[in-house]
């Protein structure tokens, strides 16, 4: 099968990509793996951060300087700049594709806090910000003539020398292996949050297919080691209690009737506040009692609901309890705003590291991210492919696949991929998650080898070709260990607390360590973990002079 253009992922970024690459004369096809409206963009319910004034430069400076503040001396400002700029534009943009914003009493878009933020400029629509987004922006994109392949997933690129030629995937319905060839790919498949599963609040699936893949076609992924975990999910299912909740307005007391930090501040802050609590034994609450029904209703109905249904709660009249989750992952595939170091391969949103999050992330600022560098991805690679041919295809790489598929199916096993997923999960939230140390790094490395030898003999129970259930989740998992052993070298390595990153045995910053932690692959399950010391400095330093 033939295009011009693959994206992979159908969140906010592949979709803002694929409408920007498609025009009447090329062809555009979009990748999902699993149904169009199933995605982290999907999920998303806080907002999206913009200065909506174009010409308030203050205010815009003051996003940059937020979000530069919050990347904990990791950002790159020509990253930020662009994020920060574009972002009135893209608000705009988003409005006319036929998102309709919350608006105040003036009729004016209307702008809540969000944390780590100086004002108020996080816009949004009730507590659906991104499924509202998310359906506008396929609308458009079926208009504009974009092809949807869905419940297909990648699971490898096809490359000759240093330029992209394709993608080969696993189609759902009958488990056959499939190559898309496209002159430019752009990969937006999202983050690794998921691998911490049974404490995270992404979907399971979100554990890593585009940054496994990159690292196996020999792209480097970066700042692996900062993860972010989100002061606020439901104890027993994970469900996000939206920053949105603090926003309007929402307490954070422990089981004695205190609170203990301010609410508003940075993720990470609160996060290890909470922890804190948990640690001596206190249970961690939101109080929105002293909230009116109605402000509940109108400004937070999905987390009404679900508190209701998940978890019996009446946020009206009780008392919520919650925990902190895995929630995202600044760590991504090393790219120059879009571009990677393989031609005609782009790759934006949460699944890229472009430096506008560094060692952590604003909320909202991802929602913007995804649409910015969406919409720049899908130009770039439009602008590429002009007089641009199809490469070759390797059909070796292919037939590798094929044969990884036969033995996952042709042979017996007495191991269940769900167990090790979910071990993984506890393993990384124990050992790898809101404080580290050497100690528990090293633990969850020994462990990582061990079952990176136990997927080796994982089969299908089930031989059934149709909808085979388990034969993706064996590839997501091979995935998902690949993540993990890069997150945990990488953490490892940063012998430091930054950001996201907080070691129990280094609590401070260090000034020798202000670089990006860079992980490749230099052969099969084998890393080389190093910081790459001349990224992004010349930027910073042209930021703070000019
Ligand atoms: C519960 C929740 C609430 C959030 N709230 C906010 C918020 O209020 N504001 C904010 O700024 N951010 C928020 N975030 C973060 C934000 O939603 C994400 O960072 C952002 O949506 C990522 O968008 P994306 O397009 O990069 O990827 P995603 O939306 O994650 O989409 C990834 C896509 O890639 C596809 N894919 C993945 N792997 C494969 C594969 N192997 N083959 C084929 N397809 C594949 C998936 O099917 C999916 O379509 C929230 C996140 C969560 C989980």
């Amino acid at each position: 099968m033939l295009y011009d253009v693959v994206v992979v992922g159908g969140g906010i970024a592949g979709l803002m990509a694929a409408i920007e690459a498609r025009s009447s004369n090329n062809k555009v096809a979009l990748i999902t793996k699993g149904n169009l409206f199933k995605s982290n963009s999907s999920m998303a319910s806080g907002g999206i951060n913009a200065v909506l004034d174009y010409g308030d430069s203050d205010a815009i400076d003051k996003h940059i300087e937020d979000t530069l503040k919050g990347s904990y001396g990791l950002g790159d400002a020509k990253s930020i700049a662009t994020l920060c700029k574009h972002a009135p534009r893209i608000i705009q943009k988003l409005s006319y594709y036929g998102v309709e914003f919350d608006r105040d009493k003036e009729g004016k878009i209307a702008q809540r806090s969000f944390g780590g933020g100086s004002s108020k400029r996080t816009c949004f629509i009730g507590d659906k910000t991104g499924s509202a987004i998310t359906q506008a922006l396929i609308k458009k994109a079926k208009s504009v003539g974009v092809t949807f392949l869905v419940n297909t997933f990648v699971m490898n690129l096809t490359y000759t020398g240093k330029r992209v030629s394709g993608v080969i995937a696993l189609r759902r319905f009958d488990s056959s292996v499939v190559v898309y060839l496209a002159k430019a790919i752009i990969l937006a498949g999202g983050g690794y949050a998921g691998i911490y599963r049974g404490y995270s609040t992404n979907s399971p699936d979100y554990s890593g297919d585009m940054h496994a893949l990159a690292l196996r076609a020999g792209l480097a992924l970066q700042d692996m080691e900062f993860v972010q975990f989100h002061p606020t999910g439901f104890v027993k299912t994970s469900y996000l209690v939206s920053e949105a909740a603090r926003g309007e307005g929402g307490y954070l007391i422990n089981s004695e009737g205190d609170r203990f930090v301010d609410e508003l501040g940075t993720r990470d802050v609160v996060s290890r506040a909470i922890s804190k609590e948990m640690a001596e034994g206190k249970e961690v609450f939101i109080d929105l009692r002293h909230l009116s029904q109605e402000h509940i209703e109108q400004k937070l109905p999905s987390l009404y609901k679900s508190a209701y249904h998940q978890a019996g709660i009446d946020i009206t009249k009780e008392l919520l309890p919650i925990k902190p989750v895995a929630h995202y992952s600044m760590g991504g595939i090393q790219t120059t705003m879009t571009k990677t170091s393989l031609h005609g391969l782009f790759v934006c949103g949460e699944c890229a590291s472009n430096g506008v999050h560094g060692a952590n992330r604003l909320g909202g600022n991802s929602l913007l991210e995804a649409s910015v560098f969406g919409e720049l991805a899908g130009i770039e690679a439009r602008n590429f492919i002009r007089n641009k041919e199809l490469m070759t295809i390797d059909y070796n790489q292919v037939i590798k696949e094929i044969e990884l598929v036969d033995k996952i199916f042709d042979q017996e096993t007495g191991k269940n991929f769900n167990a090790i997923r979910v071990s993984l999960g506890k393993m990384m939230f124990e050992k790898v998650g809101i404080t580290r140390n050497e100690e528990n790094l090293t633990d969850a490395f020994s462990y990582l080898k061990y079952l990176r030898s136990e997927v080796k003999s994982l089969h299908c129970v089930n031989k059934e070709r149709t909808n085979n259930v388990e034969l993706i989740s064996i590839l997501e998992l091979r995935n998902a260990l690949e993540v993990a052993e890069a997150v945990v070298l990488s953490a490892q390595k940063r012998t430091e607390s930054r950001g996201a990153h907080y070691r129990s045995d280094y609590k401070d910053m260090r000034s020798d360590m202000a670089f990006p932690m860079v992980v490749t692959e230099f052969k099969p399950n084998f890393f080389r973990v190093g910081f790459e010391k001349n990224r992004f400095i010349d930027n910073l330093r042209k930021f703070i002079k000019g």
